[in-house]
Parts: C-alpha cells; structure tokens; sequence
C-alpha cells in the first residue's frame, strides 16, 4: 500500500485523508520533519494558506518540504495546497511564503470571498466524463511556465488545475466532492516513484 503523508498542520486534512483511507493508501499525518521520513507522497490540503505557511516555518517543516520536492516526491496541493506548492503567489499577505517547485503564478482569493464560493463542473484532460469541482475562496493560476501542464480550465479560460512532472495541484477541493480520480492520480504516481526509486 503506497504510504501517504497529509500535512497537518490547519486545514481540510481529515477529508484528504478520508479519500485516501478509501482508495486504499496507507495514510499518517505529518507535522514535523521526521514524519516525512515515512512517505512516499505528500498532499496539501486546502484551507489558509498564509497560516500553514506560519506554521510550517515554525514547525521547521519549510525547508524539509522543499528537499522532498527537489528530490521528486509526489505531492498533491489543492486550492491553498496549490498556493503553497506555488512559485509565485499574486495577493500574498505580507510576508508570505511558500514551499514552491510549481512553476506557476497564482492568484490567491481570486473570485473573492466565501461568498463567491462556487460549484461548477469542469472538463479534465485524461478523466472521462465531467468533474465535479467546488471553489472555496480560491486561487486562479495565472501563468503557467513552460514544465507545467494544463488539466483544466473554466469555460472562461481560467487554468484550474495543473500537473507538472510528479506535482499535481488544483484550485477546487476533490476532497470536499468526493471526486476520487485526483487522488487516483496522484496514488498512481506515488507508486510509480517508489518502483523507480527501488
Ligand atoms: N483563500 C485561501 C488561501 O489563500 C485558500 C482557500 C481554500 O483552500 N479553500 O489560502
């Protein structure tokens, strides 16, 4: 069973882990350095991205967080998770910070607030049938750089999720709809690394 780490530190954790539980990973929660030790894929889940950002400084998880991405591990960011994995963030509050390795500007809060949470069903690149996708104050990417695939966009044009090499990330919350085939996705290539790496 591939084993999967949820950083726990604020946000929608127990809905990642639920979906994962279900799909048949063998999940922990991570919270400090030494948790990473004991995975082979990492999910960030969504939630506010500025105070898991605090957080992670304070817990010393930045700089662990951006070795396992140098080095290759799966990750999977939805909405704030996408911001954190992002390389440039547009609207940060000051100070902020992410882990970075998605070479994609977003915009956080980009259709404004809860009140323009929103559901929608969109079109993915490689899933057969439309994707139920639900918007909680959520990023935009803006730019995407020349590594990074387009999953989906809105019927705007807006890119909405993404996947470059073994990071995928979306601005909506599959964990929230109960749409498995992301995290499909990512257990497959969370398998996948850890074959390669034996
Ligand atoms: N607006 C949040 C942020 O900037 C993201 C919202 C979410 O994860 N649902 O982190």
């Amino acid at each position: 069973r591939p084993r999967v780490g949820v950083l726990a530190l604020q946000g929608d954790v127990r809905e990642h882990v639920r979906m994962l539980d279900g799909l048949g990973a063998d999940t922990s929660l991570v919270r400090r350095p030494a948790d990473l030790a004991a995975v082979e894929g990492l999910v960030l889940p969504g939630g506010e991205s500025s105070v898991i950002d605090k957080l992670a400084r304070a817990f010393g998880m930045q700089h662990p967080i951006r070795d396992v991405v140098a080095q290759g591990l799966p990750v999977f960011g939805t909405c704030a998770g996408l911001i954190l994995l992002a390389d440039r963030v547009e609207g940060a509050i000051a100070g902020q910070e992410t882990f970075g390795g998605l070479d994609v500007t977003v915009r956080r809060n980009a259709f404004g607030g809860q009140n323009e949470s929103f559901e929608t069903a969109l079109a993915v690149d490689g899933f057969a049938g439309p994707v139920p996708a639900s918007f909680i104050r959520a990023p935009l990417i803006t730019e995407v750089g020349p590594r990074v695939r387009v999953l989906a966009r809105l019927s705007d044009g807006g890119v909405v999720a993404v996947e470059q090499g073994r990071l995928l990330a979306t601005a909506f919350h599959p964990e929230v709809s109960g749409e498995r085939r992301f995290h499909d996705r990512f257990l497959a290539r969370v398998r996948e690394a850890s074959l390669s790496s034996r």
